[in-house]
């Protein structure tokens, strides 16, 4: 049976006595066997604090982001096999600030995922269209545009990947998509998911976009919604351990 991810994106938020307290919080009101994977993408500086702080915890260790580039004169950008050192097991890939506050690139983002997969770790590649395009209805295209490029670049290894659906207009804003309108979205993705390769069917896709403790469960619960990409509740460790709860 596939797990559900539920993955923190603690995104430019935190501090060493914050994380601590949080983490602490968070692993000790855990259940002995999580039902689902979990994860937090935490920001560079505190990759070794959090590896050592979820060292034989069932909380796996991610990135907000990852280099196109493998090494070399790339000032202030951080390597995949760098992450990989610090126990990196999920980059995010493509998050829309990324996309927006940094004008990357479908071609970017996928040269991302490949640098990911090349070191192990698996990219979570973030796909979503804005409210002016959800209002053009342009929604379909524009998520299939942009899972495409990183299907076509990885061509072999896209089975690897997972995908989060997160809907820019719901980003931060309280305002989430309905399970009907995420599932009808998964369900796009899933499909041309499923044209590109026979293992369709177990790859995750996790919602994101102002998931929170009380509408977790209506969300997970929809039959192409694999997990949760979760930010501003995941800063609150009572609200990330119910989603957790949720996904079980
Ligand atoms: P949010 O962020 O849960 O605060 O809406 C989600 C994300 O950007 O990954």
């Amino acid at each position: 049976m596939k797990r559900k991810l539920i993955a923190g994106n603690w995104k430019m938020n935190g501090g060493l006595a914050a994380n601590e307290t949080l983490l602490r919080a968070i692993v000790a009101g855990l259940p002995a066997q999580a039902a689902c994977d979990i994860a937090v993408a935490v920001p560079s500086p505190y990759l070794a604090q959090v590896q050592a702080l979820t060292a034989g915890t069932s909380v796996a260790v991610g990135a907000q982001d990852v280099s196109t580039h493998e090494a070399g004169a790339y000032t202030g950008e951080v390597s995949a096999a760098m992450l990989r050192d610090f126990g990196v097991r999920y980059a995010l890939v493509g998050h829309s600030e990324r996309r927006q506050y940094h004008a990357e690139s479908d071609a970017v983002v996928a040269a991302k995922a490949q640098r990911a997969l090349a070191a192990g770790i698996t990219p979570v590649v973030c796909v979503g269209e804005t409210l002016a395009e959800r209002e053009a209805g342009q929604t379909e295209q524009v998520v299939r545009r942009q899972l495409a490029a990183v299907i076509h670049v990885n061509g072999h290894c896209i089975s690897e990947i997972v995908v989060a659906y997160e809907p820019v207009w719901a980003i931060g804003t309280g305002r989430t998509a309905t399970p009907e309108q995420a599932q009808a979205v998964h369900a796009v993705l899933r499909a041309q998911l499923a044209a590109a390769t026979e293992h369709a069917a177990r790859m995750r896709i996790l919602y994101g976009g102002s998931m929170n403790a009380t509408n977790a469960a209506d969300l997970l619960a929809q039959p192409d919604i694999d997990g949760g990409l979760i930010g501003g509740a995941s800063l609150k460790a009572p609200d990330f351990l119910h989603i957790i709860a949720a996904a079980a």
